[in-house]
């Protein structure tokens, strides 16, 4: 192969590269960008957790209403009574907004998707 000829591969090569790596980060955006069922962007796009099918929340005992959570859970922490524990005052939650008429943040532990900021799970932990 002369010298040109194999130019011409590497240079094709890298613009195919380029190109692919191009479409990729577009198609990224685009999915970052995609609304959720609200018509939400970015990080609100996320779905809530629904603790009706969701198995982590179900094992985690992810609940929105305190007075469901099993009394024997509902455990001082961290010298915080369980009353005053909430994802909004948890370390593993970041608020991003209003979602279907909730404060909702993101949290650790439910990565992809938002949870209530006045919910709770087994798993609070004080924000430091
Ligand atoms: S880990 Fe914290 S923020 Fe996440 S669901 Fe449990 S209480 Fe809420």
């Amino acid at each position: 192969m002369n010298l040109s000829r194999r130019n011409f591969f590497v240079s094709a090569v890298g613009l195919v590269t380029f190109g692919l790596l191009g479409s990729i980060a577009n198609a990224e955006q685009r999915r970052r960008a995609r609304p959720g069922a609200g018509g939400e962007t970015g990080p609100l796009a996320a779905p809530l957790v629904d603790p009706k099918t969701d198995p982590t929340a179900q094992a985690m005992h992810y609940s929105e209403n305190h007075a469901t959570v099993k009394k024997d859970l509902q455990i001082a922490k961290q010298g915080v009574p369980f009353k005053d524990q909430h994802c909004k005052n948890c370390g593993f939650y970041k608020e991003v907004g209003q979602k279907d008429g909730k404060t909702v943040g993101t949290c650790t532990i439910f990565a992809g998707k938002l949870v209530e900021s006045n919910s709770w799970c087994t798993s609070w932990n004080k924000k430091a």
